[in-house]
């Protein structure tokens, strides 16, 4: 079957990566084996040696795998041309988990002596990774207040053993963003590889391709995936050498692959990713601005409300402000517990990305054992509640809000 020619971003949704099943199924099946068999001892040869297309064993590829791969890599180069004027054309390599995929870009990339530039607020793993796992290995983070472009830019001028430079933005959970252009155009006049975390965003939102990032990173299990079924992460990247090569390499040795259910379930949820983002990302207005006049609240951090500090740099590299946000309750830690306690409909719990809206309080989950003073440097603070907004009809998100608001 000839693949049409897809030019809306939904249609790559659903049908970029698909190959027509042999047998006819519809969609491409679950391939629950561990090895694939060859017809000769030729045949063999010409697999490993890379003559013969094929795939030759699940950690390393699977058809799963590679529809879930070309979809993502699709959708994050949507529209985007190379230098030579010709569709960018990407690598997509899935993970286990978002994690996985982190630990594959940094050990790919980064050796003994060298260091990564980033910036305050990440999400909690990549900065245990940062504090915890990588300095063993000799591998330092430099960490910078990034909306800060000259002092950025004296930082990377000052260490020359400053090899990698990674953004998060929006960043989780308070929501700064940094500017992908400019910071993106700093690091390249300094040979700096980038890599940009845009799970929050995803590529129907944000496309750091745009702007020249080497990189790019999702954990899967968040709004790729949209209905919190399976955890994975993926890694795509420009410099296909390098992805077919050493990134590869890594990801294989290191055990980090993906499996074909969770694969699967990938790509039945990306096919509704830009109808999902869209309601999504109205339903997230309605509620800012609901919360945003309510007395009991003292403070509404979404990017779409002109009063955030972030809201030109998200105007600028954002189609549309997200799906996330977070508000401060007046009375504090026992106000932030007792309105987690009355919700009927939203759910309590952490993560991100589902259909269903999901609401937590860091002070008493995620950050309970971070001491006050430590957290409040993060900006979070006792009566922070963070709601990951969910697709149902948004009167019965407003009605239970403002119940549990009472
Ligand atoms: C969840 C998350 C990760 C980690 O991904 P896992 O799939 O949980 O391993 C990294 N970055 C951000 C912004 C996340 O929300």
């Amino acid at each position: 079957m000839k693949q049409a020619p897809l030019s809306g971003f939904s249609s790559v949704c659903v049908h970029a990566g698909h190959e027509q099943d042999p047998l006819y199924a519809h969609l491409t099946p679950i391939y629950a084996s561990s090895t694939f068999v060859y017809d000769s001892a030729e045949q063999g040869m010409r697999r490993f040696s890379g003559q013969e297309e094929g795939y030759i064993y699940t950690r390393w590829d699977s058809p799963n795998f590679r529809e879930a791969e070309e979809k993502i890599a699709a959708l994050e180069g949507f529209g985007l041309t190379d230098e030579s004027g010709r569709p960018l054309a990407l690598k997509a390599i899935l993970h286990a988990s978002g994690m996985g995929a982190l630990t594959t870009l940094f050990l790919a990339h980064l050796k003994s002596g060298d260091k990564v530039i980033s910036h305050y607020s990440l999400y909690g793993g990549s900065e245990e990774l940062f504090t915890k796992i990588l300095p063993p290995l000799g591998i330092e983070a430099v960490i910078v207040d990034m909306q800060n472009i000259d002092q950025t830019a004296a930082a990377i001028k000052a260490d020359p053993s400053i090899k990698m430079m990674y953004l998060e933005t929006p960043a989780n959970p308070t929501l700064k963003c940094v500017d992908l252009e400019a910071l993106i155009a700093l690091a390249r006049q300094h040979n700096l590889v980038t890599a940009v975390d845009n799970t929050f965003a995803t590529p129907y939102l944000q496309q750091p391709f745009a702007y020249g990032a080497d990189y790019v990173f999702h954990s899967t299990t968040k709004f790729l995936n949209g209905h919190g079924t399976a955890i994975g992460g993926v890694l795509v990247g420009k410099n296909l050498e390098m992805m077919k090569g050493q990134v590869d390499k890594v990801h294989r040795l290191l055990g980090n692959n993906s499996n074909p259910f969770d694969a699967f379930l990938l790509t039945q949820g990306i096919k509704t990713l830009e109808v999902r983002m869209e309601r999504h990302c109205h339903n997230a207005m309605e509620v800012a601005g609901f919360l945003d006049g309510h007395p009991a609240v003292a403070r509404v951090n979404y990017l779409g409300l002109a009063d955030h500090p972030d809201f030109s740099i998200a105007s600028r590299q954002m189609k549309h402000p997200g799906a996330m946000l977070s508000f401060e309750l007046k009375d504090g830690m026992k106000a932030g517990m007792r309105f987690i306690d009355r919700l009927q409909m939203c759910l309590r719990a952490v993560s991100l990305g589902t259909c269903d809206t999901l609401i937590c309080h860091p002070a008493s989950m995620t950050h309970y054992s971070i001491p006050k003073e430590v957290r409040e440097k993060y900006e979070i603070t006792d009566g922070l509640i963070r709601v990951s907004v969910g697709i149902e009809s948004v009167t019965d998100i407003l009605n239970d809000l403002e119940q549990a608001l009472q």
